[in-house]
């Protein structure tokens, strides 16, 4: 449960989407059991899918993200966003990846695709660009990768950011799941299955199902890269198959750490450098906090849900 505060402390919070399915605000909006402990415990400003009523001109202690970017209002709106906000968080894969939209990235001028699909259509309403992961344009204190999100993991940094502490999620890959799970593997079964490289937090779900996983939650900071790639290759799955996988929904995150192992030119544009240290929030002026172990066991999540 996300503990009460009084309205005076509570930290102002926003949420936003842009490019991508509003998966993400809808799996918060479909906490129906938390909802009023989510209310109790912030004073959200912003939440176009929940309230008509915003207030975009104020100061955030958080604002979540979700989405990439794909056009000049957008950046637009993210840079305001930014600027008003003490902590950017960024929602589900498409914000902190890039997602699907972003498969290509890299891949040649974006206006030749765009052609092969709209043909000549003119932009009336906004300039597009190609799609991109926020932390391309802006700084991003905090990332909650997931297609869609895993509500366990939005309670616990939305708790934590509430009471001023840092955020630190699943660093495991999706097998550590998957082997608490007692699956048997696919990938000795010659399927191509990402998760050796793909971030946990999703209960391997697919696996767990007898499908291989995709890698929607973007790649993993303790994965064996280079050994999974020898499995796979030793498998005879060659470079293309693998990296199609790969960008289907790790986006540009994915490609950029594959591309070299791989042997191929990905030509995935430079990331902007991450802060060497995370910003810390100053919600409610609590003082810094160490984090605690970062989720329950896997059996114990998958009976609550
Ligand atoms: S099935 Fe996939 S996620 Fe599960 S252990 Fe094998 S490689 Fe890992
Ligand atoms: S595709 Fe992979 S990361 Fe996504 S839900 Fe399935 S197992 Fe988890």
């Amino acid at each position: 449960m996300i503990a009460s505060k009084t309205q005076a402390a509570k930290p102002k919070v926003g949420f936003y989407g842009f490019t991508g399915c509003a998966g993400d605000l809808l799996a918060i909006l479909h906490c129906e059991d938390e909802l009023l402990d989510i209310f109790n415990a912030v004073d959200v400003r912003s939440f176009l899918m929940a309230s008509s009523e915003v207030h975009d001109d104020e100061e955030l202690d958080v604002a979540f993200v979700e989405g990439s970017i794909t056009t000049d209002h957008q950046l637009e709106s993210l840079a305001d966003i930014r600027k008003r906000s003490k902590v950017l968080v960024a929602l589900g894969s498409c914000a902190c990846f890039g997602g699907p939209q972003t498969a290509r990235l890299g891949y040649g001028d974006w206006k030749e695709r765009f052609k092969k699909v709209y043909g000549n259509t003119k932009h009336t309403v906004a300039k597009p660009f190609e799609s991109r992961p926020l932390d391309e344009h802006v700084k991003v204190d905090y990332y909650i990768p997931g297609c869609p999100i895993d509500r366990y993991q939005f309670f616990f940094a939305l708790t934590r950011l509430a009471q001023g502490m840092s955020v630190e999620l699943t660093t495991f890959p999706v097998c550590a799941e998957c082997k608490w799970n007692e699956n048997e593997c696919l990938l000795l079964k010659a399927q191509l299955c990402l998760g050796p490289v793909t971030a946990g937090g999703c209960d391997s779900r697919c696996p767990s199902h007898n499908l291989p996983c995709i890698g929607c939650w973007g790649p993993a900071a303790e994965a064996n890269v280079a050994s999974e790639i020898d499995l796979l290759k030793e498998r005879n799955f060659s470079a293309e198959e693998i990296v199609s996988k790969l960008r289907l929904f790790g986006g540009a995150a994915m490609v950029r750490r594959f591309a070299d192992l791989l042997g191929i030119k990905a030509e995935v544009p430079a990331r902007r450098p991450r802060p060497k240290k995370v910003r810390e929030p100053v919600v409610a002026g609590k003082a810094k906090k160490k984090s605690p172990s970062k989720r329950p066991a896997a059996k114990s999540r998958a009976k609550k849900r």
